[in-house]
């Protein structure tokens, strides 16, 4: 049995109450099924253990690494050393507010949001029941697909800061743009996130969500690990179109490749390691800037 670190050891001193995972594959919990041990992975059920953990890594000199459902990142395979903290399924609730708005905490899934609005004749988030993620990740990332995007909906963040302390964060304050948020800088962290929908057709809010799933069974590798669109999408074009054109769809480097089946996707065939993705992006990128003269950013956050 690999023997704790003095962090792990020390943490588990401190919080005794909470559960704390030591040296937990990263694969397990990205949607890529890439990455290594982390070396404490805490799984808090509310504010207040979440909060507790805050404090507490801040007192043992760590910065944690903050994960949703790990649908949009890229875990080394050495591992995460530190605390990772995993909020899916953590932070979990939903509520209806006045003025059809919803509130919902930050480790719900995209999905789930969806429905408990379609539930209520709310309509707005129906774009956001495909995308595989939480709440908390989709406000961060700004996630959006079929023309709608978290920015236009949400009209307040509750926010953590370092010191475990909570925020309101105004739409405004939020800087939402493109799969960008002011979070990416502040490092705050998601608790929950409200949401302005409206009245809607309960059966015609459902039709839509089923014809956007059936849009991305039809055109995404649902069936092989990814983290959704690898790029994003570069001014002056598509990524999608653009990898294609440069002929790289089924591109390799090892098990990572682009997806014969949608080219703006990279997955893991079987084995791919972090290192094997990373070289593909980077390949990848640099082909379709020799053709094309556009440089493709990832969209996938590689820790
Ligand atoms: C098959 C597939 C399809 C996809 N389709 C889409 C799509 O249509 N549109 C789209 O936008 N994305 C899409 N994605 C990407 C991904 O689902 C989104 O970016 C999603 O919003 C990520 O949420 P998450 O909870 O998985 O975040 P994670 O992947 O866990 O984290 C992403 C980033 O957000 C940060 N983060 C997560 N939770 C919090 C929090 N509570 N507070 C602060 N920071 C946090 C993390 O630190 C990390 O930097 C797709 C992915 C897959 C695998």
């Amino acid at each position: 049995m690999t023997e704790l670190t003095d962090f792990q050891r020390k943490l588990s001193a401190l919080l005794p109450q909470l559960q704390l995972c030591f040296f937990e594959p990263m694969a397990r919990h990205t949607s890529f099924r890439i990455g290594g041990g982390a070396e404490v992975m805490a799984f808090p059920k509310n504010r207040e253990e979440l909060s507790q953990l805050l404090k507490t890594s801040a007192l043992l000199d760590c910065k944690p690494a903050i994960l949703g459902a790990g649908t949009n990142v890229l875990a080394p395979d050495e591992g995460v050393p530190g605390l990772v903290i995993c909020l899916k399924d953590c932070l979990d609730g939903m509520e209806q507010l006045a003025g059809d708005r919803i509130r919902c905490m930050a480790g719900v899934t995209m999905a789930r949001a969806a429905v408990f609005a379609a539930n209520q004749g709310l309509t707005g988030l129906e774009f956001a029941h495909g995308i595989p993620g939480t709440v908390g990740g989709g406000v961060y990332m700004n996630a959006g697909a079929y023309g709608g995007e978290i920015g236009q909906i949400c009209t307040a963040v509750e926010v953590m800061d370092a010191k475990g302390d909570t925020h309101i964060r105004t739409r405004e304050e939020m800087h939402f743009s493109y799969r960008h948020s002011v979070l990416e800088n502040s490092g705050q962290i998601v608790v929950s996130a409200e949401f302005q929908l409206a009245p809607g057709d309960t059966e015609a809010i459902w039709s839509r969500m089923k014809e956007l799933i059936a849009k991305r069974t039809a055109s995404q590798p649902l069936n092989l690990p990814s983290a959704g669109s690898a790029f994003k999408r570069p001014t002056g074009g598509y990524a999608a179109a653009l990898i294609e054109q440069a002929g790289l769809k089924g591109y390799r480097v090892g098990d990572a490749a682009i997806s014969e089946k949608h080219a703006g996707f990279a997955v893991n065939l079987g084995s791919a390691t972090a290192g094997e993705v990373k070289q593909l992006l980077r390949q990848v990128s640099e082909k379709v800037y020799e053709h094309s003269g556009i440089r493709l950013e990832p969209e996938v956050r590689i820790w």
